[in-house]
Formats: C-alpha cells, sequence, structure tokens
C-alpha cells in the first residue's frame, strides 16, 4: 500500500562517499507510515547509499534512466541498471534534462514506460517557464507536459507527478499558495486516480508548512534543502505532521 504522502530529495549532481552520513542522518529521524522518504543521489551513489539505508524507511531513486533496456549509450543507465543497484523510484522530465539534454516530452514517456517496466516508480517533472506564466499559459503548458509525458497505464503505484515551476527551481522564489493551488487542482483533475502530487521549487523549511497545507499537495521534490539533514528532516516533519 503506497503512503499517501511523499518527501523526494533530489540531490542534482551533489554528493559523494562522505555525504552518506547525511543521509543516515535523514534516517534517523521516521516521520511514521503515512509520509514515504526518498532519496535520489547521483548515480555514483545509488548502490552504497542503498546499501547505508538497508533496514530504514528510506529509499533511495534514480534522476534519469534510458529509454533502451541496454546498448552502445555512453554516459547513460538503464533502468534495470537503477533497480540493480537498489533503486525503487527515477525522476523522469526534470526542467534541468529538459533543457541541458533537450529531452522533448516523447522522450520522458519512453523513458516511464522504461522505469515501470522494471517495476520502478516515476516521479514525473512537470511546470512552466517565467515567461510562459507571464503569458498566461501555465495551465496549459503543465496539461500538454502531462498529457505527452505519461503514457497510459499510469497508477497509484507507478507514478508520482511532480509540479516544479522553473523558475521556482534554485532561485529561492516560489509560487503564492493561490497559485500552487490552481496548478495542483488542473493536475489533479487531468492526472490518473490516486497519483501523488509534489510540487517543487525552493522548499525549505520555513515554507514547507504553508506549502504542504494546500490542497492537493501530496508532499514536496525538494533540491538544495535535501541536501542537510537538519533542513530535510525539518521538511518531512512538516510533511507528516500536515
Ligand atoms: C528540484 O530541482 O527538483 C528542486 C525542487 O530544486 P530546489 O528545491 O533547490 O529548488
Amino acid at each position: 500500500m503506497t503512503a499517501s504522502k511523499l518527501a523526494a530529495g533530489n540531490w542534482k549532481m551533489n554528493g559523494r562517499m562522505v555525504h552518506l552520513e547525511e543521509a543516515m542522518a535523514i534516517a534517523a529521524v521516521n516521520p511514521g507510515p503515512q509520509t514515504e522518504v526518498l532519496i535520489c543521489p547521483p548515480a555514483t551513489l545509488i548502490a552504497p547509499m542503498a546499501q547505508a539505508l538497508t533496514g530504514t524507511h528510506v529509499r533511495v531513486g534514480g534522476q534519469d534512466c534510458h529509454a533502451r533496456p541496454k546498448g552502445a549509450h555512453t554516459g547513460d543507465i538503464a533502468a534495470a541498471m537503477l533497480v540493480d543497484a537498489g533503486a525503487s523510484h527515477v525522476i523522469l522530465g526534470h526542467s534541468e534534462r529538459r533543457a541541458d539534454h533537450g529531452e522533448t516530452s516523447a522522450d520522458v514517456a519512453a523513458k516511464i514506460r522504461a522505469a515501470w517496466d522494471q517495476g520502478l516508480t516515476a516521479i514525473l517533472c512537470v511546470g512552466e517557464t517565467e515567461a510562459q506564466r507571464d503569458a498566461g499559459e501555465t495551465l496549459h503548458i503543465v496539461g500538454a507536459q502531462l498529457a505527452q509525458s505519461l503514457p497510459d497505464g499510469a497508477t497509484a503505484d507507478n507514478t508520482v507527478i511532480a509540479y516544479e515551476p522553473v523558475w521556482a527551481i534554485g532561485t529561492g522564489r516560489t509560487p503564492t499558495t493561490t497559485q500552487i493551488a490552481e496548478v495542483h487542482a488542473h493536475l489533479h483533475q487531468a492526472a490518473p486516480q490516486g497519483v501523488r502530487l509534489l510540487y517543487g521549487g525552493s522548499v525549505n523549511p520555513t515554507n514547507a508548512v504553508q506549502i504542504f497545507a494546500i490542497p492537493d499537495v501530496n508532499g514536496a521534490l525538494v533540491g538544495g534543502a535535501s541536501l542537510k539533514a537538519a533542513d530535510f528532516t525539518q521538511i518531512i516533519a512538516a510533511l507528516a505532521d500536515a
């Protein structure tokens, strides 16, 4: 049975062996069965982190996978390799990958299928740029990304959707609670029933309580603030209390 809330940390291109201590400190605080906790470290840390966290409530995920199961794709990682390393989830379609690697929603859909084939839960990211928000296109953009990135077959067990406004990632800026509520209500209507909806973009211990009080926000995808156990555990506690 899937927990109703999820706090997921995206470590991006941060973390070396020494930082496994931070993951252990995150695992030292158990928020209870309703709140799932996940850390997505760089690929080099998935196996050692999964091993270090064995027996704890914290699970480990990847930050990307290739659409193909194996082959001549230098530098890429297959979904089966993530599973082999101990991952249960994989972030797909993050705006940094869409921007840095030119990933289209069709690419993301193929990756989600590959992840599902290996039993991974896909965390699909959608979100508008600042220019798109200013142009009044936010709901259209996130709706189109969802429709084009999410293949048929999504369920509450194999998929999580993260609303991440591009302009809020790593900037310290967040949408208003009304703006987040509007997008989450839209996604709630459009997403398959029961799929959890995360908000992501500059979540921190100070704004977490307010964000988790918004209807249809079932958790967070956290970048910078997930790197420090002291901050991430406060966010996890706020989610558990929401
Ligand atoms: C992210 O990259 O998914 C993210 C939400 O980053 P941050 O929390 O640092 O804005």
